[in-house]
């Protein structure tokens, strides 16, 4: 056979694909790209190790069986990761399979309209446009744009929820799916913060006017409500949206939620609505690594009107690892002084960033007394804890310190691993079944943790 023709049959399997598990499914997992083939066997592109991961195991059978009803062939699938040149490999919203110019099935989507009014309650620069794919977010990248391209249509993406720690781009890719619904459907997008949602509820219901409050909520064809995390404690309010969700999700209409924290581990929300938060797709949002720090930092020097030499840029993604709001403080700052001081070189750059690359944030101070007080018992460095070596001298003092910053702080997991290197909320989750296991076992280490404890907590730990 020749190539051209390996090709073609892998366009018609994922023509055949498509139709059968529909745009939503197919958007979402069939990122995929027909690179080469030999005799027996199809070369496809995925865009990561965690794509390639998935694909294997969901889909590989399934793809294989599909070419052999079409050719009456066996042909198997090797996936390999599509790496891009340095610094060009994060996937853009371009690279994505595009399917706009088809309808969804069942969402009655329609050709963008230029001259739709911009969404006032959306921030006109949070679009999927501007939002940076790297490695470490393109699942929930992909599961964002599956849902805006066909809201509500399946049970599966129904609620879509977002979480992480602040300043990851929750928000954004929140507004991003609104934009996109607002832009391709007809319909009304509604989105609004939990907190707003809040002290609407409670004003309404103060006036006499639920009537009012039922209706615009139950009666929207997307509602996005962001940082749902502050809902705890407004007994009310969650018992509001309960209803609110019910209504919408027998309507089939679709809901995103964000949260700050996994869903588990927030404390004063009902179980029921707690569940419902995840009967649909959850998906979290972690730190960006180097590369993506690096695009994103590239992407958002695009909209500023001065140049910051690519080493400083460098140095910012070295340094700046928490989040990508600090990120852009830091650049903020740059292109500031580019612009009304002189250009930014290497040298001015360290200087005017001196104080964020040195001093802890704010919120994690009580967790640097934590790291300091644990490291300073097992004659350790705080970086120690923070870094990825694995002695045991070291790792077991880390989990401790981990542990500890969860028993004396309000911080959750994900905020925990966070100050932690970088580490994910499951590492953290881990690390403190481990220590509450060692301390039942060993009354005389539950002693020199509850010391610890006692110490730390007279030097003040503020949350
Ligand atoms: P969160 O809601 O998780 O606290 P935001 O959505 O407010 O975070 O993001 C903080 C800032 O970082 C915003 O300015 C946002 O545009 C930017 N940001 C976060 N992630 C990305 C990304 N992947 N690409 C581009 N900008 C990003
Ligand atoms: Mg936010």
């Amino acid at each position: 056979m020749a190539n051209n023709d390996y090709d073609i049959i892998w366009k018609e399997t994922m023509n055949q694909i498509r139709k059968e598990l529909g745009e939503q499914e197919f958007t979402m997992w069939f990122n995929l790209e027909y690179l080469d083939a030999s005799e027996n066997e199809l070369i496809i592109g995925v865009p990561s190790t965690f794509y390639q991961d998935q694909v294997r195991q969901r889909y590989q059978p399934y793809i294989e069986g599909k070419i052999r009803d079409l050719i009456g062939k066996n042909l198997t699938i090797s996936f390999v990761v599509n790496a891009r040149p340095k610094n060009e490999n994060t996937i853009q919203p371009s690279d994505l399979p595009s399917i706009d110019k088809k309808p969804a099935v069942a969402a009655p989507a329609i050709p963008a309209r230029e001259n739709k009014k911009q969404h006032t309650e959306l921030r006109d620069d949070y679009t999927f446009e501007t939002y940076v794919v790297g490695d470490d977010n393109n699942f929930a990248f992909n599961a964002a744009s599956a849902v805006a391209r066909n809201p509500g249509t399946s049970n599966n993406y129904n609620p879509l929820l977002i979480y992480g720690g602040v300043g990851l781009g929750k928000t954004h890719l929140m507004q991003a799916i609104g934009h996109h619904i607002h832009n391709n459907f007809d319909g009304k997008v509604l989105y609004i913060t939990a907190e707003g949602f809040m002290n609407e509820f409670l004003k309404l219901l103060g006036e006499n006017k639920m009537a009012a409050f039922k209706n615009k909520y139950r009666y929207v064809d997307a509602l996005l409500i962001d940082d749902v995390h502050n809902l705890e404690r407004g007994d009310r309010t969650q018992e509001e949206l309960f209803y609110t969700f019910d209504a919408l999700y027998n309507a089939k209409k679709q809901m995103v939620f964000t949260c700050d924290r996994p869903i588990a581990e927030l404390k004063n929300m009902t179980a029921r609505l707690k569940s419902r938060f995840e009967w649909g797709l959850s998906v979290d949002l972690k730190p960006p690594n180097y590369e993506t720090r690096f695009a994103i930092l590239k992407k958002k020097l695009e909209t500023k009107k001065v140049a910051i030499p690519d080493e400083v840029i460098d140095l910012v993604s070295k340094n700046v690892s928490s989040n990508v709001r600090d990120l852009e403080g830091a650049l903020n700052k740059l292109t500031a002084y580019a612009e009304y001081v002189k250009p930014v070189t290497l040298e001015i750059a360290q200087e005017l960033l001196r104080d964020v690359f040195a001093a802890p944030k704010q919120s994690n101070l009580s967790i640097d007394i934590i790291q300091r007080e644990v490291a300073e018992y097992y004659q350790l460095s705080p970086s120690d804890l923070k870094g990825k070596k694995k002695n045991k001298s070291i790792v077991l003092p880390r989990q401790l310190a981990m542990y500890i910053s969860r028993k004396l702080t309000e911080l959750s997991t994900i905020e925990v691993g966070q100050s932690f290197g970088g580490r994910d909320h499951a590492t953290v989750l881990h690390s403190c079944n481990k220590i509450d296991g060692l301390m039942r076992l060993n009354p005389k280490f539950d002693l020199e943790v509850q010391n610890l404890m006692r110490n730390i907590k007279t030097h003040g730990v503020k949350s």
